[in-house]
């Protein structure tokens, strides 16, 4: 455990959230905005119902804050990616619903079984081992049936599914809760290949008995009632991250990261700042290093070197352009023309946050939001608030 030192008589005096003195680096986690969005999306999704994807602990940002937030909001249903993940889940709720997007791993049925725990069954292989370990027990125990409509990665194929259709004693030995599949370009609405997925999907469960049908994750919702089915599948809109390209996202802002500036200092003109020297100063410049960097998992590839367009904090109103490269613990950033009293040792920079969103820096740095989101590390420190942040 980490013992977090006495809280600042400033921070104290100044907020109602407080973070413990050796924070460097603190990511604000706003539940409200959270709930609100996926509020949000389920009113967009009319009569189906709106799960919450929580997988890779809730993309980063803390499974239990996250699946408590979202069941007191009205979510009943949450699928993660792994045993252990859902373990935990089940250990924070009783009842809630849980999926596993793994599906069934090999001779661990009764660790599904044990946790009251979905697996979502995603090969004629994992069909039988659950209808044997069903049929061993007694119990038609519930599952989801994953079909493959042309992501190619998890999901029975066609063939698949015609040998399940052609065995009515299998599908009898347990309780289909849920037949599901997973769009690949949904974040392109125009793209063919959703249409062609849906159309899949259509003549695919057409050969199973009647179950509840999922196709979409948060882009896919965005599609239309078409894509909605009876229960929709958002993880990354939840967090705020942008779900398609090319319009504006209308979901709110949930998190928030700033650093701490540990030193300022001038630098003259023709000097370097960093590593590889990459970056010249063109004139006179007062440079802030703040206490974050790759190994908090902040994205190297926002470095600036010359000339080329950079990443930009904030101090306040004013905007603090990154220059030279991305370190393990530090970022330097051009602070000249702030205020001494706003750019000095100890101050906050906001890097990530409403004014630079996650889908800005991913794709300055050729990434997307959910990879920047799973890799903030353990170094970071969280704080979960509920409206405005605390530094
Ligand atoms: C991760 C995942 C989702 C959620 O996707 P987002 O793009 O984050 O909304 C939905 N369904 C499946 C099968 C997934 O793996």
């Amino acid at each position: 455990m980490m013992q977090h030192g006495p809280e600042s008589a400033l921070d104290r005096r100044m907020h109602r959230v407080t973070v413990p003195v050796d924070a460097r680096a603190v990511l604000t986690i706003n539940l409200a905005a959270l709930r609100a969005n996926w509020a949000t999306i389920n009113r967009k999704s009319g009569s189906a119902e709106c799960a919450g994807v929580i997988k890779a602990d809730a993309y980063g940002l803390g499974l239990d804050e996250i699946a408590t937030a979202l069941r007191d909001e009205g979510c009943k249903t949450f699928f993660v990616a792994t045993l252990a993940e859902a373990r935990r889940l089940r250990s924070i709720d009783p009842s809630i619903v849980i999926y596993v997007l793994d599906g069934l791993l090999p001779g661990a049925a009764a660790h599904y079984a044990g946790f009251d725990l979905r697996p979502c069954l995603g090969s004629l292989d994992e069909i039988r081992e659950w209808a044997e370990f069903c049929s061993t027990k007694g119990q038609r125990l519930r599952a989801a049936i994953h079909l493959d409509t042309g992501i190619n990665r998890l999901g029975l194929p066609a063939a698949e599914v015609d040998s399940l259709a052609a065995t009515p004693d299998l599908l009898g030995q347990f309780r289909c809760s849920l037949i599901m599949s997973h769009l690949a370009c949904a974040d392109e609405p125009l793209h063919p290949k959703n249409r062609q997925q849906r159309a899949a999907f259509e003549l695919l469960r057409a050969k199973l008995p009647p179950a509840p049908a999922s196709l979409a994750n948060s882009a896919g919702t965005f599609l239309g009632p078409d894509f909605q089915y009876d229960l929709v599948r958002p993880g990354i809109a939840l967090f705020g991250g942008r779900a398609f390209v090319g319009e504006a996202n209308p979901m709110q802002w949930v998190v928030e990261l700033k650093a701490r500036i540990l030193q300022v200092r001038d630098v003259v003109e023709g000097d370097s700042v960093g590593y590889g020297a990459s970056f010249t100063c063109d004139r006179p410049t007062q440079v802030a290093t703040i206490a974050c960097g790759y190994a908090d998992g902040f994205l190297r590839a926002i470095s600036r070197v010359d000339r080329s367009a950079g990443a930009v904090g904030f101090i306040g109103p004013h905007a603090v352009p990154v220059i030279g490269r991305v370190s393990m613990d530090l970022i330097t950033l051009d602070v000249t023309g702030v205020p001494p009293s706003l750019a000095r040792r100890g101050a906050w920079v906001e890097v990530l946050g409403s004014r630079t969103t996650i889908d800005d820096l991913t794709d300055r740095a050729g990434t997307i939001g959910y990879e920047l989101l799973t890799r903030l590390g353990r170094r970071v420190h969280r704080v979960y608030v509920d409206g405005a942040a605390p530094i």
